[in-house]
């Protein structure tokens, strides 16, 4: 375990340090509302899907001042010559003026505001895995992962298990016509300029691989405040040992085009640990990997 180098801890601090410019305090009416600008009568779902929303971060702190160290890692990275087969590319297809990913099955799908999943696009091997639901088990679609990524929770959740991490599922699969559903709906209330749903087809958990997971410290808020409860550090230190990474990361909103999501669990399998250790959003990952 590498969690000990002494830069994630200063970087931990300096993510304790600024986080009360992210002050989305839970309301207190429901267990599941996370997001104050949403309004009450808006389903789950919607307060879930608005609170990923495209937020680029205009109040992105100052550069870490552990620059140097991070710096020295990446070039390391690319001296280990970082690669991977081809399959684990994106393989894009310009549909109607946006790049169409052409093979999402792909465990590294690379999903954002540029690459969007195909509007068909309805994973093959949806479980639901064997955890802890913040609202209980439920036969509905945000209960269901892809399998590897839903045994990879299972195991997750074990090991928080035995350190009395207590952990539970919120949001996992979210269709195409569902995203489509929030988007509209988004657009409808606030003019085709708003920013706070993103275009259908760029919600990684389109693609079964994407779990969003709380805690009742945080009444299964997805809250940036969850970084400061202890289930939060735990999940940000151990995801990788299980596949997944945190995809929204602290200072680099503007490299993600999305919020800091403390709570938004992605599977990618074993390049986990290379993003982890190296600090590598999937942005930033896919521009240093070099295909072979
Ligand atoms: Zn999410």
């Amino acid at each position: 375990m590498k969690k000990n180098r002494w830069f994630i801890v200063a970087i931990s601090a300096l993510v304790l340090s600024s986080c009360s410019q992210y002050n989305q305090e839970p309301t207190n009416d429901s267990s599941d509302n996370q997001d104050s600008t949403v309004n009450d009568s808006t389903p789950t779902d919607e307060e879930q899907e608005e609170n990923e929303a495209n937020e680029p971060n205009e109040d992105i702190p100052e550069e870490d001042p552990n620059e140097t160290d991070q710096s020295d890692t990446d070039e390391q990275v690319d001296e280990d010559t970082l690669s991977l087969p081809s399959e684990y590319f994106n393989d894009i297809e310009e549909v109607d003026g946006q790049a169409v990913i052409q093979n999402p099955d792909n465990i590294l799908t690379f999903v954002n505001h540029d690459y969007l999943l195909p509007s068909d696009y309805v994973p093959d091997d949806l479980v639901i895995p064997d955890v802890k639901f913040s609202y209980g088990f439920q036969d509905i679609p945000k209960s269901y992962m892809r399998e590897e990524a839903a045994g990879a929770l299972e195991a997750l959740f074990g090991a928080a298990g035995e350190e009395n991490i207590e952990l539970a599922a919120v949001s996992g699969y979210r269709s195409y016509d569902r995203q489509q559903e929030l988007y509209d709906q988004a657009v409808a209330r606030s003019g085709a300029d708003q920013e706070f749903v993103a275009h259908p087809g760029s919600s990684e958990h389109q693609s079964g691989l994407a779990m969003d997971v709380s805690s009742s410290s945080v009444n299964y808020g997805l809250v940036q405040e969850y970084e400061n409860t202890k289930e939060g550090q735990w999940l940000a230190d151990n995801a990788h040992h299980f596949g997944f990474i945190i995809r929204y990361q602290k200072d680099k909103e503007d490299i993600t085009g999305y919020g800091y999501e403390p709570w938004h669990l992605r599977y990618v399998g074993e390049s986990a640990i290379e993003m982890y250790e190296s600090e590598l959003v999937l942005e930033e990952f896919f521009d240093l990997v070099r295909e072979i």
